[in-house]
């Protein structure tokens, strides 16, 4: 199985376990580092694209693949604070509340990914 066709498989995997099924996800792969990955949405029309690293190993990429998916069920939020806080905000304050945002974020999902992990493998 080639990356691609295990990104797509994957993708559809956890589309259906995070029950995002309504969500049309496009996908590419680039040789960037691995904070650089990423998912852009648009919320009105459930469509989103995920970048991922070529960097990474398989048992790796599936978890990628889960966090990045994780970020739509937050989507909705997310943009509502940062729609908020954001404006309100210097430059100087921008650049903080940003990595800060973004890491609890991700530590929130990595969080309840490995809750769902765990009642799978029951
Ligand atoms: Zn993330």
């Amino acid at each position: 199985m080639t990356r691609e066709q295990f990104i797509k498989r994957k993708l559809k995997q956890w589309q259906a376990i995070l029950q995002l099924r309504d969500w049309t996800i496009t996908f590419e792969t680039r040789d960037i580092d691995e904070f650089e990955q990423g998912i852009q949405w648009r919320f009105t029309e459930r469509t989103a694209h995920i970048v991922f690293t070529t960097r990474t190993r398989r048992d790796r990429l599936e978890k990628d693949i889960a966090h990045e998916l994780s970020h739509l069920i937050l989507a909705k939020f997310d943009r509502y604070i940062e729609d908020w806080v954001w404006p309100r905000l210097s430059k100087k304050e921008k650049a903080t509340y940003g990595e800060t945002h973004n890491k609890l974020l991700n530590e929130v999902i990595d969080h309840w990914l490995n809750v769902v992990r765990a009642g799978q493998a029951k």
